[in-house]
């Protein structure tokens, strides 16, 4: 079997096989560029090296012949005295990833060879110094020895003479330093440093085998869902020497900056530099442009060189080269990484230059990155001078900044005098919403990344900081501290919702742009796309928000939402507290016009685009009152003693609220609900279209259906009440009934719902947490160690398990095309804004996902890329 290729035999293509440096270095070399020459080990043979814990025969046998054609390539020889070739040994996996094995240069060093290349350079001090770097390197990744050790003699010796930097060391003392790390290797193996070329060869890729499997780049893997049997690859290649004086160098840039886009070569280089000296910082590396000046020849020969690897490669290209006496060499070669901003400039003005295809552009980007795009900044200088005051969770991501209140009433009022406002709380329940909504920012003392301040808040896109356990807040005293640093209301604070740091004092923050590159990929995007994509909202503004990102419709409006409002919450509760149908129809006639009005904000915000409302869906006691002096003071005005309103409270509690009395349940059993529901639904659609003559045809969906005769009962209330209201104002109005669908039960029968229903919209929330049998709000106590263990790949709340619940949506969709083949189905809860399930929404043949506001940018894109 074939275990190791020349860079001559492969190609960019060899990916899998070579390792992504080896299979670039095999690329550059086809197309002609000046790479050093060498050749690859295969991550085949590293798989082979894992089971049999050692090097084969085999393997070992066209190493060493691969060596002598390398010896026949370069007129070298390994090991030779008088003209000794030396390599370098690189790992390269076919995914990039740190925690593998460090490379090593200047292999092939020994105390023969070393006279060798100081004679035939004619520079001894290069040569020694070589030789230490050698030693140290090897010692330290092949033979495990403490860095330090190593580091300490040079310090030493460097202290002893008073040198600054590494360079004033002259050939004698660099000869000791090698004495003395030769004795190191001694005392810390036992053996003496190996002085034959062939077993310091076999032992450095022995060792970069062997680090596929340490601890770190485990870790990482597990991490990034890199499979851990695929193995590294190996490189070894003859060395250029970039220390060879002041017409050497060695340096790193890409072909395009990276964090801008911009496009124009952005690197750094150094002098008479070997290897890392660049990126370790051990002595200013200079600007790629200055190189021009330095060695204009090189300069443009990597110049050009940059700009066909660019073409090559339809990318921009990060790269590695380094100059030995004024002659270039490439060492490496990969598509660079780079910020949200820049990679979105790259791809608009590649496609402009007509490097890429528009799809080709669109593909280019991670959906998830431009979240980063979505939400205001800190400006960069006012942030520098910024004292951070504490740090929490990065909850929901943005910067905002303004004045510390402590109550979701005070936040409110300041916001309506035109203050700048900050929420801080212990931690937030229902009641603060609209005092979320007045905020800039919510800063929460305790709760994690799924509380209820960081869930929505992130609905909202409005910026967050949760779980701040350094900050003591006191809401009575109004004031916060964090170790003895007291912050008052009315103080200014700032926060980084994407960091998760709160900085005193007031910043200056940017409003996120959405046009320019942004918004030529989104429109290429559009173009791309099947599904629509439309938004979860349950007011004017969310709506309003997310049809500037694109939403084409609303694909969840929660009516609940609106009911905890505190003008509203009272009649709410009287309603819930009804002896009687009469009593209940009385408060639900309160609530009626305040419905209406919600309704006919959001038509007037979506315009001509759909709306899809579901009937009240949470379990009732939600909207009770807790504290005793609610309770009392609800009694009073209800008329009810103490004694009966507390019964008549527990007699709502249930033992498993999100299994109870909720959903379609409640229509069945209290109609006049539904009743009021659709009236202010139908009634609120007609004046509108009539008003601002939109084309308005209303959605009314009805929640948590498991059996076709609960839809025929609800839909049967629902209609009757729209036909009523069309004749009583003489209006021919379409509207559409359709069920949600997130009961097991329901994806099952779904060839009979849909000869009722006119839509479905897949509930994966509730569809997710019944099909497991676990509840989402106490499933975060497990998770986290199911995955640990691998029992769960990832959090099915998350990203939807394919396996199990995409089964049930892929029957139900199936099922209830077989009764209605053009039954419109779409998705609505957290997985319609993640790319991985969206690919699965598109394979399953919806026609439309649904997410909050700030997701619609990504579900457009990534819909987009599922398409294509
Ligand atoms: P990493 O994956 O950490 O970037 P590399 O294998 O690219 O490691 O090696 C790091 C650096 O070592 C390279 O950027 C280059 O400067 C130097 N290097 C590697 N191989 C050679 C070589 N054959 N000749 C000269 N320098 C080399
Ligand atoms: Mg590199
Ligand atoms: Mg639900």
């Amino acid at each position: 079997k074939k275990w190791v290729y020349l860079f001559s035999d492969g190609n960019a293509d060899m990916r899998n096989l070579l390792g992504g440096k080896g299979a670039n270095l095999a690329e550059m070399t086809r197309i002609g560029l000046p790479v050093p020459q060498g050749f690859t080990v295969s991550t085949e043979a590293c798989i082979e090296y894992l089971k049999e814990n050692k090097l084969t025969y085999e393997m070992i046998g066209q190493i060493n012949s691969h060596m002598s054609v390398l010896e026949d390539i370069t007129k070298k020889k390994f090991g030779n005295k008088d003209n000794p070739l030396l390599v370098s040994v690189r790992s390269g996996a076919r995914i990039s990833m740190p925690g593998m094995m460090d490379t090593i240069l200047n292999l092939g060093l020994n105390d023969e060879t070393v006279v060798g290349l100081a004679e035939k350079t004619a520079n001894e001090r290069f040569a020694y110094d070589s030789y230490r770097r050698f030693i140290q390197m090897f010692g330290d990744v092949v033979q495990e020895i403490d860095k330090n050790k190593f580091e300490n003699v040079l310090d030493e010796i460097k202290e002893r003479e008073g040198f600054q930097i590494d360079t004033q060391l002259t050939t004698g003392h660099l000869q000791e330093v090698v004495g003395r790390y030769k004795e190191i290797v001694l005392a810390e193996t036992g053996k003496p440093f190996p002085q034959d070329p062939n077993v310091q060869l076999l032992m450095a890729v022995e060792a970069v085998f062997r680090s596929w499997n340490n601890p770190r780049a485990f870790v990482y893997r597990d991490m990034n869902d890199i499979p851990h049997d695929i193995g590294t690859a190996v490189n070894v290649q003859s060395m250029v020497f970039g220390n060879m004086g002041d017409d050497s160098g060695t340096g790193v840039a890409f072909t395009r900056n990276p964090a801008t886009g911009e496009n124009k070569l952005f690197g750094e280089f150094l002098v008479n530099a070997q290897g890392e000296d660049v990126v370790a910082g051990i002595r200013t590396p200079r600007e790629i442009d200055e190189l021009r000046k330095i060695m204009p020849l090189v300069y443009k020969q990597f110049h050009d060189t940059a700009e066909l690897l660019e073409k090559h490669y339809k990318d921009m290209q990060d790269m590695e080269f380094t100059v030995e006496k004024g002659q270039l060499y490439m060492l490496q070669t990969r598509n660079g990484k780079r910020t949200a901003p820049a990679a979105l400039r790259i791809a608009v003005e590649m496609e402009e230059e007509g490097l890429i295809t528009k799809e080709e552009a669109v593909m280019r980007i991670e959906p998830l990155s431009l979240d980063q795009l979505l939400h205001p900044t800190f400006d960069e200088v006012a942030l520098k001078e910024a004292v951070v005051l504490a740090s929490g969770l990065p909850a929901s991501p943005g910067a905002a900044t303004g004045k510390v209140y402590f109550t979701a009433e005070e936040a409110k009022a300041a916001a309506e005098n035109g203050e700048e406002v900050i929420l801080v709380r212990k931690e937030t329940s229902p009641e603060d919403i609209e005092g979320m909504y007045a905020a800039n920012g919510i800063l929460t003392a305790r709760g994690g990344m799924t509380s209820h301040a960081a869930v929505v808040a992130r609905g909202m896109g409005k910026c967050c900081v949760a779980g701040c356990e350094d900050a003591k807040v006191d809401e009575d005293a109004k004031q916060f501290r964090v170790g003895t640093e007291y912050i008052y209301e009315g103080d200014y604070i700032s926060l980084d919702g994407s960091a998760g740091k709160v900085y005193k004092g007031s910043i200056g923050t940017q409003e996120p742009k959405l046009s320019g590159h942004f918004g030529q990929l989104m429109e290429w995007a559009d173009a791309c796309r099947t599904m629509n994509v439309r938004t979860n909202a349950d007011t004017p503004r969310d709506a309003a928000v997310a049809v500037g990102f694109g939403a084409e419709g609303i694909g969840l409006c929660r009516t609940e939402h609106m009911f905890f409002n505190e003008d509203r919450i009272p009649s709410v509760r009287r309603m819930i507290l009804s002896k009687t149908k009469e009593q209940r129809e009385k408060y639900l006639a309160e609530l009626l016009p305040m419905q209406k009005e919600d309704f006919m904000g959001i038509y007037k915000a979506m315009k001509d685009l759909p709306v899809t409302v579901r009937l009240l869906d949470p379990p009732l006691h939600e909207f009770l009152p807790t504290e005793p002096e609610d309770i009392e003071a609800l009694a009073k005005d209800m008329d009810m003693s103490m004694d009966e309103m507390m019964s008549t409270i527990h007699g709502l509690e249930e033992f498993n609220p999100m299994l109870g009395h909720r959903g379609c349940r409640l229509a069945v059993t209290f109609p006049e609900i539904a009743v009021m529901q659709t009236r202010a639904i139908m009634e609120a659609a007609i004046e509108v279209k009539k008003e601002d003559g939109y084309n308005i045809v209303p959605e009314i969906m009805i929640p948590l259906i498991g059996m076709k005769e609960e839809l025929d009962y609800v839909e049967n209330v629902v209609r009757e009440t729209a036909e009523k209201i069309k004749a009583e104002k003489g209006s021919d109005i379409d509207y559409k009934v359709g069920t949600m669908m997130e009961i097991p039960r329901a994806t099952l029968i779904a060839d009979e719902i849909a000869e009722r229903a006119e839509f479905f919209s897949f509930g994966t929330n509730d569809l997710t947490q019944m099909t497991y049998g676990f509840s989402r709000d106490d499933a975060g106590k497990f998770i986290g160690e199911y995955k640990e263990k691998g029992i769960l790949p990832n959090d099915p709340f998350q990203s939807i398990d394919v396996g199990g619940v995409g089964k049930l949506v892929e029957m139900g969709v199936k099922l209830g095309r077989t009764t209605k083949p053009d039954l419109k189905i779409g998705v609505c809860g957290e997985h319609g804004g993640d790319p991985k399930s969206i690919h699965f929404f598109q394979r399953a043949g919806l026609n439309y996902v649904s997410c909050s506001p700030y997701r619609v940018p990504i579900a457009r894109l990534a819909a987009a890329q599922a398409a294509l």
